[in-house]
C-alpha cells in the first residue's frame, strides 16, 4: 500500500496521540486494483474535537465538523479525516437522521455501502477486510455490506453508486444486490436532481456503462422517465463503443432532441449540456452534410463543439459514417466558420464605405464565400471580394 508521505505523517500524528487511525474506503479499493488512488481518505477514533486540538497548529477546514470531518491541508492537497461513526434513521431515503461517533473502526465500516468500498489499512495493523471485500475486488463484484434492500432503503443513491463502481471497473453486480437495486428504484425520485445528474454522468461516461447499464432499464427510467427504452440492448452497446465524452454519452440515452432537452433539464443539467445534447441530437437526425460546404455550414450553425457531438452520433449510425468523417476532415482541417474568423473585420468594411446593417450583410456574403471555397481567408482576398460585393450591399460611399 503506496501511502503518501504527507498522509502518513497526519496517520502518524493521530496514532501517537493515542487515536488509532486507518486510511479506508476508494483508497484501498483503487490501490488493491493497482490504480493510483485519486484522494486518501482516513477515519480515526478521534473526536472531532480531538482532532482539532491534534492539528491546532495546522490550516484545516470544518465545514464538515458536525459529521465529523476535518480536513486537513497539506503540500499534497486536502486530507479529509472522520472520527468513526454509526448513522441512524434515514426518513429521507438519503441522509441519516443523526450520526453518533464511536470507538471502534469495525462498527464504521458498517455503515459503508459497498464491501470493495469498506476496506481500511494502516501501516501498524496492515488489512482490516470485515466483509469480503478483498475476494469480491478479485471476482470483479459489487456487493452490498448487509442486506442491500436496506441499505437502499436508508440510501437510494447507493444504487447509482453501485452501478457507477460496476461501470467504471467493468465488475459484475451481486445478485441479491442487484435484485435490490430493481426493488428499491422507486425511492431514487426522493434523492436530489445534483446527486442523480452526477452519479449519471459517472456512470455514462465509465469505460463500461454500456455492459452495466444493459440490466438497468427499469432503474434509469424512474431518474428519467424520457430514456429511450425502445431497442435498449443496442442502445447500451452504441454506449460502450461511443467516445466517453459527457455529452455523446448522455445524447445516446434519448430518442430525439426533444426528451433530451426534458430530462436533461429535469435532472438540472448545466446550461451547456441542456443546449450541445439536443442541438446535436437535431442535427444529427436532420442534416447529415454530404460534402464540405454542407459539413462548413453545419459547423457554423452549430459551433465546433456541438458539431463535433454531432458527427460523433452520426458515426455510430450505420449510414453517419461518411457525414462523420466529413465533419472531422473540416473541423481537423480548417479555421473558418463564423464571421468573426474572417481575415476582416467590420471596420475594414467600414473604412471601404460600408456601413450600418450592410456592414453585417457583407461579413455574412465574405463567409458564404469563404465556405464555397469561392474566396480564401485572407486580408487581401476578401478586401478585394468586398469591393465586388459594394454594387449591391448599400455601401453608402
Ligand atoms: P471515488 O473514487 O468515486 O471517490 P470513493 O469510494 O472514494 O470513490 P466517496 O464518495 O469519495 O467514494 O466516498 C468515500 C467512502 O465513503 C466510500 O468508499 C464509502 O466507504 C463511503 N461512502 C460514500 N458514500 C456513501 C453512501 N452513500 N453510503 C455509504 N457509504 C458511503
Ligand atoms: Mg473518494
Amino acid at each position: 500500500m503506496q501511502i503518501p508521505d504527507t498522509v502518513r505523517t497526519l496517520m502518524n500524528t493521530l496514532e501517537r496521540a493515542g487515536f488509532e487511525t486507518w486510511a479506508v474506503g476508494g483508497c484501498i479499493r483503487d490501490s488493491l486494483l493497482g490504480l493510483v488512488p485519486h484522494d486518501w481518505d482516513l477515519c480515526t477514533a478521534a473526536a472531532p474535537q480531538d482532532m482539532l486540538q491534534v492539528f491546532s497548529g495546522r490550516q484545516l477546514i470544518t465545514a464538515g465538523i458536525r459529521h465529523g470531518t476535518v480536513g486537513v491541508i497539506t503540500d499534497g492537497g486536502t486530507v479529509e479525516i472522520t472520527a468513526f461513526r454509526t448513522e441512524r434513521g434515514y426518513a429521507d431515503h438519503r441522509h441519516p437522521d443523526s450520526v453518533q461517533f464511536v470507538r471502534r473502526i469495525e462498527d464504521d465500516l458498517c455503515r459503508r455501502d459497498f464491501t470493495v468500498n469498506a476496506m481500511a489499512y494502516a501501516p501498524a495493523h496492515g488489512l482490516l477486510d470485515l466483509f469480503g471485500g478483498r475476494d469480491d475486488l478479485r471476482r470483479g463484484m459489487i456487493r452490498c455490506v448487509g442486506c442491500a434492500p436496506v441499505r437502499f432503503q436508508e440510501d437510494a443513491l447507493r444504487i447509482l453508486r453501485g452501478l457507477r463502481f460496476a461501470a467504471r471497473y467493468g465488475f459484475r453486480v451481486d445478485a441479491d444486490t442487484a435484485a435490490a437495486m430493481h426493488a428499491c428504484a422507486g425511492s431514487l425520485s426522493a434523492v436530489s436532481v445534483q446527486r442523480l445528474f452526477t452519479e449519471l454522468c459517472g456512470i455514462v461516461t465509465a469505460p463500461s456503462a454500456g455492459r452495466t447499464l444493459a440490466g438497468y432499464c427499469d432503474v434509469l427510467s424512474v431518474i428519467l422517465p424520457q430514456l429511450d427504452t425502445g431497442n435498449w440492448h443496442s442502445k447500451c452497446a452504441a454506449l460502450d463503443t461511443a467516445v466517453q465524452e459527457l455529452p455523446v454519452r448522455l445524447a445516446l440515452l434519448f430518442p430525439d432532441a426533444d426528451s433530451a432537452r426534458a430530462g436533461l433539464r429535469l435532472l438540472g443539467a448545466p446550461g451547456s449540456i441542456l443546449k450541445t445534447v439536443p442541438d446535436a441530437l437535431q442535427a444529427a437526425s436532420t442534416q447529415k452534410p454530404a460534402d464540405k460546404p454542407g459539413a462548413r455550414r453545419l459547423i457554423s450553425r452549430l459551433g465546433r463543439e456541438t458539431a463535433h457531438i454531432c458527427a460523433e452520433l452520426l458515426r455510430l449510425r450505420s449510414v453517419g459514417g461518411h457525414a462523420a468523417a466529413l465533419i472531422d476532415t473540416v473541423l481537423e482541417s480548417e479555421q473558418c466558420f463564423t464571421v468573426t474568423d474572417l481575415a476582416i473585420s467590420g471596420s475594414d468594411l467600414l473604412t471601404l464605405g460600408f456601413s450600418g446593417p450592410a456592414v453585417g450583410q457583407a461579413l455574412h456574403a465574405l463567409l458564404a464565400l469563404v465556405m464555397d471555397e469561392k474566396t480564401p481567408n485572407t486580408r487581401d482576398a476578401l478586401l478585394r471580394a468586398a469591393a465586388g460585393l459594394s454594387s449591391d450591399s448599400g455601401r453608402t460611399v
